[in-house]
């Protein structure tokens, strides 16, 4: 069986392991001149969030022979809201590295790749459905789907990040909710050792965003953190992302052509994550195209993830910094913890976001009305 898979970041280069499992080579066409050849930056992967899976590493590894190593695990999430500081304790997630750096995820699974990948490839998508049975989209956004007409772009994001060296501690990442400074917006920081951290913003391209000078957020944002960690954090290497699109595919598989990745919609709108969903994907197009499972019914859970996913964004922009402080300063109990410890827990069924989709859809529709 003829396979093409356009894109070798982590959805492409999973779905590749997983088809080489089952009997098929695949052809990977890659436009970059070797695997990751980007920025590189640190990423985090919550439990919480992920759905079937608790504990997404040792997951993917039992279920679907995919192999990773974090940077660390996370057991307290620290939470900077415009005046309090709250934390989320518990077995939460990971961190890891992506883009150009030999431990990133992309480079860890092509060491598990064994078929040809084809560098440097100018091949449009038309092309490749000329010469493949299937085609596997994997090209890390939404253009070829939205092309297709079988994409909704729901928003965009501004995104700036910066390496910068200062102390931290490995399994403690941090996020900041302020939105006098970043209008509905957040920043994070995820240490890649002790000495060195990624620190990034990202704000939605809302019309009243667009007018706003990133330079200008960013320094304010730097400031921040540095006042919030206490100490200086000096910057060795930065990035830009702009027009970063969070949408989702109408259908996971249209003919042939299966939509994998952030071509299908992965990032999840409310906090940007995609790689599990990216991971996911991979590996379900593969046993489409295998035969072993219908993609178009193994996807179907990751849809409802990401409609929870929006409603919980437009929840966390409908909050004032004042109502971001009440409830950062309610985290530090016991309660949260132990909702923490059971939702994060290996044998737990719970689901925290989609259980509290009602609660917040009925809280964004008060907010519409009263707008
Ligand atoms: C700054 C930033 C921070 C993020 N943080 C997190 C996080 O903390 N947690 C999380 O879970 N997710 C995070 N994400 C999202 C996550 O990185 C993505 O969801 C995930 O990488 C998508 O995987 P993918 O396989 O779709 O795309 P990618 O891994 O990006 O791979 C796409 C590949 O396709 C190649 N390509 C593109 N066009 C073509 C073409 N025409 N022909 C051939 N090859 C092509 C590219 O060169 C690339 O190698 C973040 C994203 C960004 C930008």
């Amino acid at each position: 069986m003829e396979v093409a898979i356009m894109g070798a970041g982590i959805s492409g280069l999973t779905c590749a392991i997983t088809l080489e499992k089952n009997g098929i080579t695949p052809t990977i066409f890659e436009k970059r001149s070797s695997v990751g050849d980007r920025f590189v930056n640190a990423e985090g992967m919550f439990s919480i969030l992920n759905r079937p899976a608790r504990d997404w590493i040792p997951y993917i590894s039992e279920n679907y022979n995919i192999n990773l190593k974090p940077i660390d695990d996370v057991d307290k999430l620290f939470i900077h809201s415009k005046n309090e500081i709250g934390t989320i304790n518990g077995k939460i997630g990971y961190t890891n590295v992506r883009g150009r750096h030999e431990n990133s995820y992309e480079s860890q699974l092509e060491k598990q790749v064994k078929s040809k990948i084809n560098f440097n490839s100018t091949y449009e998508y038309s092309e490749l459905c000329k010469n493949f049975e299937h085609v596997v989209l994997a090209t890390g956004d939404g253009d070829y789907a939205s092309h297709l007409g079988n994409y909704n772009c729901n928003l965009t994001c501004t995104i700036k990040g910066a390496t910068v060296q200062g102390n931290f501690v490995t399994s403690n990442p941090h996020v900041w909710f302020n939105y006098e400074i970043l209008p509905k917006g957040y920043g994070w920081l995820i240490p890649f050792s002790e000495k060195e951290a990624n620190l990034v913003i990202a704000y939605p391209d809302y019309p009243d965003n667009i007018r706003l000078d990133l330079n200008d957020i960013w320094e304010k944002f730097n400031n921040l953190a540095c006042k919030s960690l206490d100490q200086n954090l000096k910057i060795t290497d930065n990035f830009e992302v702009t027009r970063y699109m969070m949408g989702v595919c109408n259908k996971a598989k249209i003919d042939n052509t299966y939509f994998v990745g952030n071509c299908f919609g992965a990032i999840s709108p409310g906090l940007g994550f995609g790689q599990y969903t990216s991971i996911l994907t991979g590996v379900y197009s593969a046993f489409g195209i295998c035969g072993l499972e219908s993609y178009d019914k193994l996807a179907k859970p990751l849809f409802e993830n990401y409609n929870h996913s929006l409603v919980f964004r437009r929840f966390m922009e409908s909050l004032t910094d004042e109502q971001m402080d009440f409830q950062i300063r309610n985290l530090d109990n016991k309660i949260i913890d132990n909702l923490v410890d059971i939702a994060c827990n290996r044998n737990s069924s719970v689901d925290l976001l989609k259980l509290s989709t009602p609660m917040m859809r009925l809280w964004n529709n008060y907010k519409e009305l009263k707008n």
